[in-house]
């Protein structure tokens, strides 16, 4: 008999541990040396991706910092795709019903808001779908993971959310998920090939496991990047870079481009911006794109005073075309 389906009533939108930028209570799961710490979540793994100090202070610390007003308006376009995904479930005839402890064993065909655990780690995804059998096991069910977003295309951050989801849930089971599915904003399901993605999550895994065993306890250092506008922690990242002059500050910084500076001793702005050099220019230069020069930005700044690369050289036309573009960065207009 098929178990029933609780959402309906339960439902609150917010999977566990998953409150976005609010100090969220967590179970803490035992470590190898006794001691109990929390568990690595999907947000950790997922923030890991964009930025290894805003992961570290998710897990490492209790501070949640500011949420940007677009992560918010985006928790709250998942929750209206959830609840539509889960009128869809309800409509289907497959046996359906919430995860539990026993939900594995029980062969149902989809489980839904799975808060799973596996050690020190814990992933929640929307719904577990079946999908065969484990090896050598004819009578245990194979399940694979699928996780509603917000947004109306994929994002690598959302792919690696599912991967980690996809890996606890292959400890849980004993047999690994190939595939995941994200649902989108659209009501779209893609497939993603979760295989290629295993690495990288256990590369992630070990690396904010290294941070319980560290006796510094400090966080990665402060790199300003594009992730940053959206981040709870901007506010305060930004003061220690700018307090410290940090190389980061500039436009299109890179942390390749910082280790080479760092590697010739240049640590901040002000260092960097003695390197530049005016050079005579020849003609066929003035026939050549520019690139981008960090140092004459980091001179820029250090003497208030504005620089000019090369004299810009507009084109005039009868027709003069004048457009105002606004864009959601998850459509790739930002
Ligand atoms: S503000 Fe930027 S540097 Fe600071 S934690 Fe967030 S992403 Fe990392």
């Amino acid at each position: 008999m098929t178990a029933p389906f609780l959402p309906d009533q339960s439902f609150t939108g917010k999977p566990l541990g998953h409150t976005l930028g609010h100090h969220s209570q967590r179970l803490e799961a035992p470590s190898m040396d006794g001691t109990r710490r929390k568990p690595i979540s999907n947000e950790v793994v997922a923030a890991y991706s964009h930025c290894p100090r805003k992961a570290f202070l998710l897990h490492c610390t209790e501070e949640r910092g500011t949420p940007h007003e677009y992560l918010e308006m985006l928790e709250e376009c998942t929750n209206v795709s959830r609840s539509r995904y889960w009128a869809l479930l309800r409509e289907t005839s497959a046996p359906i019903r919430s995860y539990g402890d026993d939900a594995i064993s029980s062969r149902i065909n989809v489980l839904t808001e799975a808060n799973l655990r596996a050690g020190d780690l814990e992933a929640y995804c929307d719904a577990l779908t079946k999908v065969g059998t484990r090896r050598g096991r004819s009578n245990s069910a194979a399940y694979e993971p699928t996780i509603v977003v917000g947004t109306a295309g994929v994002q690598r951050e959302q792919i690696l959310r599912l991967s980690f989801a996809g890996y606890v849930l292959g400890q849980v089971q004993g047999t690994t998920a190939a595939v995941g599915n994200l649902v989108t904003a659209g009501g779209e399901h893609r497939r993603i090939n979760l295989q290629p993605e295993y690495k990288t999550i256990k590369s992630i895994v070990a690396h904010i496991r290294d941070w319980s065993t560290d006796s510094s306890g400090q966080p990665p250092p402060v790199v300003l990047n594009k992730h940053c506008p959206y981040c709870p922690f901007k506010i305060a990242c930004t003061r220690l870079a700018e307090a410290a002059d940090n190389l980061s500050l500039l436009d299109r910084m890179t942390s390749t481009a910082m280790q080479r500076y760092h590697s010739r001793g240049i640590f901040t702005v002000a260092q960097l911006s003695y390197l530049f050099k005016p050079r005579r220019r020849r003609r066929c230069d003035r026939q050549r794109s520019h690139h981008f020069n960090l140092e004459i930005q980091a001179l820029a700044i250090r003497s208030g005073k504005i620089y000019i690369q090369a004299p810009p050289e507009i084109q005039k036309s009868d027709i003069a075309l004048f457009l105002d573009i606004e864009g959601v960065p998850d459509r790739q207009l930002s």
